[in-house]
């Protein structure tokens, strides 16, 4: 499909340094963007969908990757970042990296405990011996919860790797909340679970602008640095051989 003068966003790009070929793979947003400019046209068509994008809850990052299916034929993915109002999982999106009813039976029963504890050093005088005590459990287990939700992340490759975000994630900083649940590893997730052949990957983003005023609506950015680029190495490893093939 030709895309006319207006349609032509900067070129973004999908990478991350990869450990095992020591490299920085990357991949290209050209093929993508046709497929996010009809995303465009259907989330503005919809009401529900606008008033919560331009609402209180501001907008939210939009993914698209076009594949070529095992048959040969194309398939157009879709993936909103992070949960779409309150939800993981919506019908005709790409799935978060990790199994719901895990990502639930491990959360709940510990967030219930957190809140228990914060009620009760609510109650204590501030820097006294129990107050520091509880928060610190409260720490301890925010912490280990942190861990289990990590290793409940599923991350797999182009080559039929597996490895969970903990073992993924090489920078030495702790990994930042929210890693894994950017549109570029869902989508090249299910991309190589379900052995697609991405040939382009685009994300803008789409609502009211953020915060801190860095996402503006409409626009199209790269894979971001602090979360994605310390997985997407690994993450789009494989792709090049299959290219090959
Ligand atoms: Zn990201
Ligand atoms: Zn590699």
């Amino acid at each position: 499909m030709p895309l006319t003068s207006h349609d032509h966003p900067p070129q973004t790009i999908t990478s991350g340094y990869c450990k095992r070929c020591k490299t920085i793979h990357n991949l290209g947003s050209d093929k993508a963007i046709a497929g996010c400019h009809r995303l465009m046209t259907e989330l503005d068509s919809e009401d529900a969908t606008k008033d919560y994008l331009f609402g209180p809850a501001r907008g939210k990052m939009f993914g698209v990757m076009e594949c070529i299916q095992p048959d040969g034929s194309l398939i157009t993915l879709r993936a909103f970042s992070g949960q779409f109002d309150g939800l993981w999982e919506v019908e005709g999106w790409v799935p978060p990296l990790f199994n719901i009813k895990d990502f639930f039976r491990k959360s709940d029963k510990v967030e219930k405990q957190i809140k228990t504890i914060g009620r009760e050093i609510e109650m204590l005088a501030p820097h006294s011996e129990p107050w520091l005590l509880l928060r610190k459990k409260r720490r301890q287990l925010s912490q280990a919860l942190m861990l289990e939700i990590h290793n409940l992340y599923q991350l797999k490759n182009f080559h039929g790797d597996t490895a969970t975000l903990r073992e993924t994630y090489y920078n030495r900083n702790g990994i930042p909340t929210g890693t894994g649940d950017c549109c570029a590893p869902k989508l090249l997730n299910y991309a190589a679970r379900h052995r697609l052949t991405p040939l382009g990957i685009a994300e803008f983003y789409w609502g009211r602008e953020n915060k801190s005023g860095s996402r503006q609506h409409g626009s199209f950015y790269s894979s971001c640095r602090e979360k994605c680029a310390p997985i997407l190495g690994f993450m789009l490893c494989g792709l090049d051989y299959l290219d090959e093939k």
